[in-house]
């Protein structure tokens, strides 16, 4: 059996900066060290993390005390609320936010500052989106061209300032929204809202894994999908790859690589941008070894 590795797969700039801060947090060997929520959609990085005692905070139940604690921001970021609630219980903060995530949240604040009403595109219990949207007054959070048309009706109708044209308004997206998505909302918003300030913060790092499996799947017979089930770009790339008409399987280590793959001549692999190389070369050593043994 041959194995193809995808030209680019795996760990994105965001993902690998926030593991390398929390590893750097570690070997300071400060104290207890927390993450904001998983730092990454991750099983085995969260489980290596687990380990070395880092404990993972959910935002709804936090201890009523975090003082001599860092706090590591994941690499999606947080709301500027929530901060100040870790800081204002004791937290010392490592900011391990993706800096083209600060740059979309920044922008939020900037534009709401300015009396913009602001539209963000996205899946709405996304962290991204959560944080992101908690740094603009009264942000419209929406999912889909038709929900960005009928929230834009409901302004336009409900805003006396948007009939006679000076209600200011943009649109800002999750990193990861596809750019055909994204400009299918802007679309629909502008049939109210003609002036509408579409910002671009797509992030490329999700569509140059998708494009890498595209152009991969034309030279194998089935791909291997290698990262965590919780992750949407690793189940996006699994979906691509059955679009593609390709036998495709997602697995989050070696010992879940079916028997059956085996049986193909060439076999591709591609992975999510918060799978680690370790379980990257790990799958493509027990691939391999598959394919001896037939
Ligand atoms: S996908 Fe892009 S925006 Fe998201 S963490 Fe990675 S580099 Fe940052």
């Amino acid at each position: 059996m041959k194995v193809i590795r995808a030209k680019v797969l795996g760990f994105c700039m965001g993902v690998r900066r926030a593991v390398d801060m929390a590893e750097g947090e570690l070997r300071a060997g400060g104290g207890r060290v927390c993450t904001m929520g998983p730092l990454i959609h991750n099983p085995q990085v969260l489980e290596h993390l687990q380990r070395q005692g880092v404990e993972s905070l959910d935002g709804d139940h936090l201890p009523e005390s975090l003082s001599g604690v860092t706090v590591i921001i994941r690499a999606h970021g947080i709301s500027p609320a929530l901060e100040d609630e870790l800081k204002r219980r004791g937290a010392g903060i490592v900011d391990a936010t993706c800096p083209r995530v600060k740059a979309s949240q920044m922008k939020a604040r900037s534009l709401s500052a300015e009396g913009y009403k602001l539209f963000l595109a996205g899946e709405k219990k996304h962290g991204e989106v959560i944080g992101v949207a908690g740094y603009a007054r009264d942000c419209i959070v929406v999912a889909d061209p038709l929900e960005a048309e009928r929230a834009a009706e409901e302004l336009f109708r409900t805003n006396p300032a948007a009939k006679t044209g000076v209600c200011k308004t943009a649109l800002i997206g999750q990193t990861t929204i596809s750019a055909e998505e994204y400009s299918r909302i802007g679309e629909g918003i502008k049939k109210f809202f003609p002036g509408l300030n579409i910002i671009n913060t797509i992030c490329g790092a999700t569509r140059d894994r998708q494009e890498a499996l595209r152009e991969l799947c034309a030279a194998v017979d089935a791909v291997i999908v290698a990262g965590g089930r919780s992750s949407a770009n690793t189940r996006r790339l699994l979906s691509i790859a059955c679009e593609q008409g390709k036998p495709a399987w997602l697995v989050e280590g070696s010992g879940e690589i079916p028997g059956q793959i085996a049986s193909y001549n060439t076999v591709g692999l591609c992975a999510g941008a918060s799978t680690p190389d370790e379980t990257i070369d790990a799958i493509e050593r027990a691939l391999l070894a598959l394919g001896q043994v037939e």
